[in-house]
């Protein structure tokens, strides 16, 4: 194994003598390009088999918001998609109607789509819910995220439901993967933190699954500048509301001063999963009182936002 720095100091991949454009901390390894790609391809593909979360036969929505993440997922999947059996990839963006944003983003999920030569669909709130996000948001910015992730998560499974799909895939990375734990812990949310997305054996959601979820956002980061994939886009303004946000920046800041805190993270998230299973149960499946739609209590979560919000969400309701 050739390993450390070369004849001027600069690394070389742990690998092969080639030089090193990554260096994966957790356990202290240089990588050169090849390495680094065949590195994150293959622990997609093994976060797939590994997890059942692709099967012969399936058509897969994917959720192609047009930023980094689904990018990535986008391109790796459709590399991936030879070694699949009859499988499908479908590209599903939603856009929510959020100004100075979402139009660029979505102007690049249709040129990826178009580039990788995968069907694509457009579905858009105003269409599902009568009126864009910025509209609904007015006068409640501070619930921005909340809001928005409920309707578009019925936007999604809706787009993906029009598809024909049997899975629907995000973007979601090791890094969103680790916030969320954190935040569910800092919420006292334990039915959520085991709850697991990608298992419905009531055959009434369309399984919800996360090929990148072991993928750190630095190595897709690095994967879409090295594929010259890279492109800055704007962000969300109503980010700044998030707690995600707060829960990033603290968990960065242990990553970078102890490398692996993510990964030990989503292992102790697995060990709880594996020993609590039963103990902390999310409820029976019920039928939404208004809607019919699958949910946990006597309403959907669409259905109670709807009552908050004290107003009808219109349009061709998915
Ligand atoms: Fe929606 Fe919040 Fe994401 Fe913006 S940051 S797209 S409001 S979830
Ligand atoms: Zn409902």
């Amino acid at each position: 194994m050739v390993t450390g720095s070369g004849t001027y100091g600069q690394p070389r991949c742990s690998l092969c003598s080639e030089p090193a454009v990554f260096f994966y901390r957790p356990v202290q390894r240089h990588l050169c390009r090849t390495h680094l790609f065949t590195a994150i391809e293959q622990r997609v593909a093994d976060t797939v088999s590994d997890r059942n979360l692709i099967v012969q036969g399936d058509t897969v929505a994917v959720g192609l918001s047009g930023g980094k993440d689904s990018t990535a997922l986008m391109m790796i999947l459709t590399k991936l998609l030879p070694s699949w059996k009859n499988v499908r990839l479908v590209a599903v963006t939603v856009d929510e109607g959020i100004s100075g944003y979402r139009e660029e983003t979505v102007r690049s999920a249709d040129r990826i789509a178009r580039t990788l030569g995968v069907e694509y669909r457009h579905v858009t709130f105003p269409d599902l819910f009568g009126d864009s996000l910025d509209a609904i948001l007015r006068g409640r910015e501070s619930q921005a995220c909340t809001i928005c992730g409920i309707l578009r998560k019925k936007a999604l499974a809706s787009a993906a439901r029009d598809a024909g799909a049997t899975k629907l895939a995000t973007g979601h990375n090791l890094d969103d993967e680790a916030q969320s734990v954190l935040m569910n812990v800092l919420r006292g949310d334990l039915p959520r933190l085991m709850r697991d997305s990608s298992a419905d054996s009531s055959g009434r959601f369309i399984p919800r699954i996360k090929p990148l979820m072991a993928v750190s956002e630095k190595e897709i980061a690095t994967y879409l500048m090295l594929h010259e994939a890279w492109m800055d886009l704007p962000e969300c303004p109503y980010a700044r509301h998030a707690l995600r946000r707060e829960v990033r920046s603290i968990l960065s800041s242990l990553e970078y001063h102890h490398p692996g805190t993510m990964l030990r993270l989503m292992e102790s998230k697995g060990k709880i999963e594996k020993n609590c299973t039963g103990a902390i149960a999310a409820g029976p499946l019920r039928s939404c009182r208004e809607c019919g739609d699958p949910c946990s209590g006597e309403l959907c979560q669409l259905c109670q936002l709807k009552k908050t919000l004290d107003r009808e969400l219109s349009g061709n309701r998915p």
